[in-house]
């Protein structure tokens, strides 16, 4: 069984563009991964984390997969090891990194919702997969990628399409 799959991208530290280019052509590369469709690239300013740090290159990729939703977790984060990401070193969420990748939505499968729709991911185990993302529907950096590939996508729990959620924005 295949499913599409959403991720997004994003990098705010050294070559950004190289970065976000190199983890395109290894998600191309991924056993088990085909169809690597890709949106354009945004610069957009940090939300949350340390004061001063850079801005980042966001982009969303989506991809049909015969992995499971935790198995393409445990390759991204392998492909962020292989570009530079440590996050021993990271004192928290949202500090600055070479190359982060989120999975988005996984087809309609969902994950770490017991607490219902209006409490996305919390109650998700720590550190546990919570799909769809449970911050995708609030950040414009990754609705609006997201919308330029899949405006009529719709977010499994919230049961809006991507172009209502960020049109919902601000
Ligand atoms: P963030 O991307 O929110 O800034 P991190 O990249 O440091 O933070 O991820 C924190 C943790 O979130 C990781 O340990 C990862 O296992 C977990 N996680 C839970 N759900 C997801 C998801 N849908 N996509 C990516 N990581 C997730
Ligand atoms: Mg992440």
């Amino acid at each position: 069984m295949t499913t599409r799959a959403y991720i997004a991208l994003g990098s705010n530290q050294g070559d950004r563009q190289a970065y976000l280019a190199s983890a395109l052509d290894a998600l191309r590369s991924l056993p088990g991964v085909t169809h690597v469709e890709t949106s354009p690239t945004y610069e957009t300013d940090p939300v949350g984390g340390p004061a001063g740090q850079g801005r980042f290159l966001n982009a969303v990729a989506a991809v049909t997969t015969d992995l499971s939703a935790e198995q393409l977790l445990q390759a991204l984060h392998q492909i962020e090891a292989n570009h530079g990401r440590d996050r021993s070193a990271e004192p928290q969420r949202s500090a600055p990194r070479t190359l982060d990748l989120d999975i988005l939505l996984f087809g309609d499968v969902v994950i770490g919702y017991s607490g219902g729709p209006e409490h996305p991911g919390g109650s998700a185990l720590p550190g546990g997969l919570t799909v769809p993302h449970p911050r995708m529907h609030q950040r414009e950096f990754v609705l609006r990628p997201l919308c330029d590939i899949a405006p009529d996508l719709v977010h499994p729990v919230l049961k809006r399409t991507i172009s209502e959620l960020l049109a919902g924005l601000s």
